[in-house]
């Protein structure tokens, strides 16, 4: 690059981060302003498997793989599958030395991104409320009433962006099934059959009919799940639900899961504080927006996606990662912007399209009522492996 713009990132989740870490690397300064007001203010979710074909590509071109293995969870890349009798289904244990897609708590991944930028360059409690262009500079309008000027917009604020309102009118919409995040503390001692049935990874139990429960070990001796279910967003308004109540949502859940094995029920029921409603919303896929000179976004702001598949997180670090080479090898701004958004159209528009199909027909109702198709998790992972080395090897053939 021949200029030195300015580069503002909104958004500190995984994306902008990375975004930021491989930016410095090359000698490129950029400063990332989040809402939240510390890296730690809010409980950061359950825990992600970074694959070797997206996450840990951006992580290696960050410099920071080998903080990434010390924390990561190989074990974690167990997966358990049961029927809603709790009767086993699949079951799959990784080698020692699988690294195809081990697993980090989100709060672990976030500390490690934050920990290791130099100083100064998070500020938080800047939650951006309006993004303004005037002469070709950006200005960044903030909650806390600062405003910053900007050569580069990197929006990496997560799927209801601020800054993608810039690029296109695309609104996320609601995939038609809402769920519940439980938790569950000290496993081993509070709830030795949970952990049993949950083992070092994950376990997905479904009904066939609109119903299932994800769970996952993280790190610490926690177990993080969802209880997830077909719905109208508003369900809990119309089912008379009072979600600060614990009794009142447990009643809820033994109705609407009626039918479901005594082995399995405790992981509806038995979770410690609060159930925290959430729901699957998506962006329109594929989405794609003609450039806007010196504004972009990437991760969820670009291509927010059911989570089915796991791509969400590890593809905000490698947009991350290759926008950040991009500002770095081309010559101007605007051609590194084009080759960023180029590549990133074709990579997540059908992946996202995809995922949002496959939650949906996965919440419908199957016809034999089973066991619905979820991906080989063994067959995943040798994947994960493959597209690895065809990346690697199509980037040493374009530096030729
Ligand atoms: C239930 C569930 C399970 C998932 N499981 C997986 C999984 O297993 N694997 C996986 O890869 N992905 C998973 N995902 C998806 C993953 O969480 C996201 O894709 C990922 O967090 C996106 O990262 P990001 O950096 O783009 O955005 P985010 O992580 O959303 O970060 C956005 C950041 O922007 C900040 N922000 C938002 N608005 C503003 C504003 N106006 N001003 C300033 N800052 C702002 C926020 O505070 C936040 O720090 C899952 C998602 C869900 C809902």
């Amino acid at each position: 690059m021949n200029e030195t713009p300015r580069t503002a990132i909104v958004g500190g989740g995984p994306g902008g981060l990375l975004a930021a870490h491989v930016l410095h690397g090359h000698g490129i300064a950029a400063t990332v302003y989040d809402a939240d007001t510390a890296v730690d203010s809010r409980d950061p979710g359950g825990t992600l498997d970074l694959h070797a074909d997206s996450g840990q590509i951006a992580l290696e071109d960050a410099g920071l793989l080998s903080a990434f293995h010390e924390l990561a969870r190989v074990e974690g890349q167990a997966m358990t599958r049961r029927d809603h009798h709790g009767t086993l289904l699949k079951e799959f244990t990784p080698a020692d030395d699988d690294t195809a897609a081990p697993e980090i708590d989100r709060g672990q991944l976030r500390t490690m991104l934050y920990e290791r930028l130099a100083p100064g360059t998070v500020h938080w409690g800047h939650k951006l409320t309006d993004l303004t262009t005037e002469n070709g500079v950006h200005r960044l309008h903030f909650a806390n009433g600062s405003t910053v000027d900007a050569d580069v917009v990197v929006g990496a604020d997560g799927t209801w962006s601020k800054v993608r309102r810039r690029l296109t009118d695309a609104q996320p919409e609601y995939l038609g099934v809402s769920f519940l995040d439980a938790r569950f503390d000290d496993v081993e001692t509070r709830h030795p059959e949970i952990a049993a049935l949950v083992g070092n990874g994950q376990l997905f139990t479904a009904d066939g009919a609109g119903r299932a429960v994800i769970v996952q070990r993280n790190s610490n001796g926690v177990i993080r799940g969802y209880v997830a279910f077909r719905a109208e967003e508003d369900w809990a308004a119309r089912e008379g639900v009072d979600l600060t109540d614990r009794t009142s949502v447990r009643e809820y859940l033994l109705r609407e899961f009626r039918g479901w094995g005594s082995k399995v029920l405790p992981l509806l029921t038995d979770n410690d504080g609060d159930y925290v409603a959430r729901a699957f919303t998506a962006l329109p896929a594929p989405l794609t927006w003609e450039r806007v000179p010196g504004i972009t976004a990437i991760g969820d702001a670009a291509h927010a996606m059911a989570p089915f598949g796991g791509h969400g997180a590890n593809l905000a670090l490698l947009d991350g990662a290759e926008l950040a080479n991009a500002l770095h090898e081309e010559p101007d701004v605007e051609a590194a912007l084009t080759r960023y958004e180029t590549a990133m159209f074709a990579r997540t528009g059908h992946l996202a399209a995809s995922a949002n199909a496959a939650l949906r027909g996965f919440f419908a109702d199957q016809p034999e009522g089973g066991a619905q198709d979820v991906p080989d998790r063994e067959e995943e992972l040798r994947a994960y492996e493959a597209r690895a080395a065809e990346y690697r090897a199509s980037r040493t053939h374009a530096a030729r």
